[in-house]
């Protein structure tokens, strides 16, 4: 018998929300990051919907690879690059873009022996400190590769953002500000705007931007509603309701024994849990909907189950069907009460919740 847990995928709202990246960026190319399996929704299908994008972002090689060999003769650009002589090789045969943010990789390509030219995106670190050279090894980093014939002089530049997500962030102001100044005597083209970037720093679009929540419809901006931005949730993960029993006031319910009914209610029990990748940190203000109703779990969230609490009237019955989010519930609105992001819910689903998709 079907369990009747699984993540509904609607590619209507992803090329809806690819299409606002072009309203919000309508002069630059849209560079998909499709990255962590499409942030949860499935690689193949996820990119094939996004027929429109002008490039696609994998974090891994394999990623690129698997998108290659679905038939997709799109650039894809590695956002990590590469860290060997194989990878290298992997890069020319499946024709990546390659983001160079470490001498090792200009090492690798100074001693790469093929026929390739790599095309290639040098990052600099304008204050995320993660990847990237920092604005005193740019300069040198840049005229190496330009020695190269196994790189294509059309070098391109990018950076990344490390709070965008934040309204009127000075960090942001200042990363600009550097972003600005060495774009100013640069010929290539240039990427900087991540989602948040896409939504709030219009400064930041120049010649590619590089979604990637918002395509999920996931607000990338701290404060804000998807809805509110124009996004639409992708991804409905469904439930059902297994079992409705009674409860007298005074009664616990689940693991811990940490939540008692303040009056007598109806707790119905849902086919969902944290092994399925519903979080365990939810609290007990965390809602789900069921026949468009909001009603709050009652206690822990178990393995395979979770606990709700519909009181007396609501005529919920087993079988009948629960959204955690997706449609109706923002899956900010989730992650906020697990005091987590919407990113990490997403990528918490584990295999045993199937993905359906709607064209
Ligand atoms: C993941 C990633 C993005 C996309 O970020 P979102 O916040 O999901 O839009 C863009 N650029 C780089 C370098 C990334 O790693």
């Amino acid at each position: 018998m079907e369990r009747g847990t699984l993540a509904q995928i609607d590619l209507r709202c992803l090329k809806h929300n690819l299409a606002c990246v072009r309203k919000y960026a309508p002069h630059s190319k849209i560079m998909a990051v499709v990255k962590a399996n499409a942030y949860g929704h499935g690689l193949l299908p996820v990119t094939k919907a996004l027929a429109q994008a002008d490039a696609f972002a994998v974090a891994t090689l394999n990623e690129g690879i698997q998108i290659r060999q679905s038939g997709s003769q799109k650039p894809i650009l590695l956002l990590e690059g590469f860290l060997s002589q194989r990878e290298l090789e992997a890069c020319a045969q499946y024709q990546f873009l390659i983001v160079v943010h470490h001498q090792r990789q200009i090492d690798l390509l100074a001693a790469y022996q093929g026929p390739y030219q790599f095309s290639v995106w040098l990052k600099v670190d304008t204050g995320m400190h993660r990847l990237g050279f920092n604005l005193s090894q740019f300069e040198l980093a840049e005229a190496q590769l330009r020695t190269l014939s196994s790189v294509d002089p059309h070098i391109r530049l990018m950076s990344h953002f490390c709070c965008a997500d934040e309204q009127g962030s000075s960090a942001t102001q200042v990363q600009l500000e550097r972003f600005k100044h060495l774009s100013a005597k640069w010929q290539g083209e240039k990427t900087l705007a991540n989602s948040a970037g896409i939504i709030q720093w219009p400064e930041s679009h120049f010649d590619w931007v590089r979604p990637g929540a918002m395509l999920y419809g996931i607000s990338p901006v701290i404060g804000q509603s998807a809805q509110s931005l124009g996004l639409k949730p992708v991804m409905t993960l469904q439930a059902r309701v297994i079992a409705v029993n009674k409860l007298s006031a005074g009664e616990h319910v689940g693991y811990g024994a940490c939540w008692t009914s303040a009056q007598s209610t109806h707790i119905a029990i849902v086919s969902i849990g944290y092994g399925d990748g519903y979080p365990r940190s939810a609290s007990s203000y965390t809602e789900v909907i069921i026949n468009q109703h909001r009603y709050p779990l009652a206690g822990r969230v178990s393995m395979d189950m979770i606990a709700v609490d519909i009181g007396l009237d609501s005529g919920i019955k087993p079988g009948d069907r629960v959204e955690c989010w997706g449609a109706s519930m923002p899956i900010d609105n989730v992650a906020h009460s697990a005091s987590t992001i919407g990113y990490d819910l997403l990528l918490r689903l584990t295999s045993r919740v199937g993905l359906e998709y709607i064209e």
